[in-house]
């Protein structure tokens, strides 16, 4: 097997998924979509779309991608900021569930689309509730300094134009507040938020036959191998028991990380073990054209050597070959004892890892194996 490459637990998917439906069986009328961003890996989308879950997409690209994979168009929903007019005719063409809207001007090129294929376009309103997430700035997504959705004050305005134009159904509200997100206490502020702009819509006479809080749970990164599954359980008790829904309202969830995060790990040969004044480099030859959120989030992942699994640890920072200081996995783990051609394994990449590889320094893209296909 040609390193570097990802390796994906099917079984360990498996069971997080099982997970996840019994935790959202527990509120009525709920729906979990994937955020297929995360990963599109073939066999993992496989084993998604056998365990029924609907999707979220954020591009055409990626609407082409789950289509292609067999999920049902009926069950998209379609967010970003930024939709070109081509992903919004391909959202159109494939009849998708729900248009996730994020501005004015959006919900007017929608229509206008709309009206040329004689169609009516459903559409949630992605609502910016200025909700915090504790998490890394570059995930925060939720507060009215970034770009994503709809201010709170103009979202009365934005729901009567929807009611005006002629090729728009309004669905409902949107939120997504940011994602690695362990604080419950920022679901709960989300809830509330939700709650008040709900008393809002009813002191209108508007119903909104969908509320879609997004995704953003996070995973154990410290320690995989004690939480391998999320607590999906609490997760989904928050909403259970904090937001007010409406009359036959649809709850829908759109989780990533938490579904794929943990089922997926980087595999990488070492190439050199290089001392250097006090330091000892263990070089790799997985760069962050392979694995991104270290350099990008300044992200932790736990790292293993899987070829020499003694207790004799040492002390290394992990580089990548790649030509930029940026290319640390880590510094200071504990490894054991590593020398040229052991495989370390860089743990709890099944998410935003090779789905965001690039081909800088004119690099091969690493490829993804499941666990039997290996054996
Ligand atoms: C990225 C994203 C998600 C999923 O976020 P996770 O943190 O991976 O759960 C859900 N909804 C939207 C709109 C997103 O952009």
């Amino acid at each position: 097997m040609t390193t570097p490459y990802y390796l994906y637990d099917t079984e360990l998917l498996k069971k997080t998924l099982d997970e996840i439906k019994k935790g959202a069986a527990t509120i009525e009328n709920s729906f979990v979509h994937y955020a297929v961003k995360a990963c599109t890996n073939p066999k993992v989308l496989e084993v998604i779309r056998d365990a029924g879950l609907g999707i979220d997409c954020v591009s055409g690209g990626e609407i082409e991608v789950v289509v292609n994979a067999g999920f049902d168009p009926s069950r998209i929903m379609f967010a970003g900021v930024g939709k070109a007019d081509w992903e919004i005719q391909t959202a159109l063409d494939n009849n998708i569930e729900c248009f996730v809207v994020e501005s004015i001007p959006e919900l007017e090129v929608i229509n206008e689309f709309a009206a040329k294929k004689g169609k009516i376009a459903d559409v949630c309103l992605r609502i910016n509730p200025n909700v915090g997430a504790h998490t890394h700035a570059n995930i925060v997504t939720g507060l009215s300094e970034n770009k994503f959705g709809i201010n709170m004050a103009d979202m009365m305005e934005v729901i009567r134009l929807c009611q005006e134009l002629p090729q728009i159904n309004f669905k409902g509200l949107h939120f997504h507040i940011g994602s690695q997100i362990l604080e419950m206490d920022d679901f709960e502020a989300l809830c509330r938020r939700v709650n008040e702009l709900q008393d809002k819509l009813d002191a209108a006479g508007i119903h909104a036959e969908i509320i879609d809080v997004g995704g953003g749970l996070g995973i154990d990164y410290e320690h995989p191998e004690k939480h391998p599954i999320p607590d999906f359980e609490n997760y989904f008790s928050i909403f259970r028991n904090k937001l007010k829904l409406r009359k036959g309202q649809e709850l829908h969830f759109e989780l990533g990380r938490s579904v794929v995060g943990q089922c997926g790990r980087l595999i990488t040969k070492v190439l050199y073990v290089k001392n250097s004044g006090p330091k000892q480099f263990v070089i790799v030859d997985a760069g962050f054209t392979d694995l991104i959120r270290p350099a990008l989030y300044g992200a932790h992942h736990r790292i293993v050597n899987i070829t020499n699994t003694d207790d004799d640890m040492e002390t290394y920072d992990v580089v990548g070959p790649i030509c930029e200081s940026s290319d640390v996995f880590d510094k200071d783990v504990r490894l054991s004892k590593t020398k040229r051609g052991d495989l370390l394994a860089i743990l709890s990449a099944g998410a935003y890892g090779e789905i965001m590889a690039s081909q800088y320094n004119c690099r091969r893209l690493p490829k993804g194996y499941t666990v039997d296909e290996i054996d």
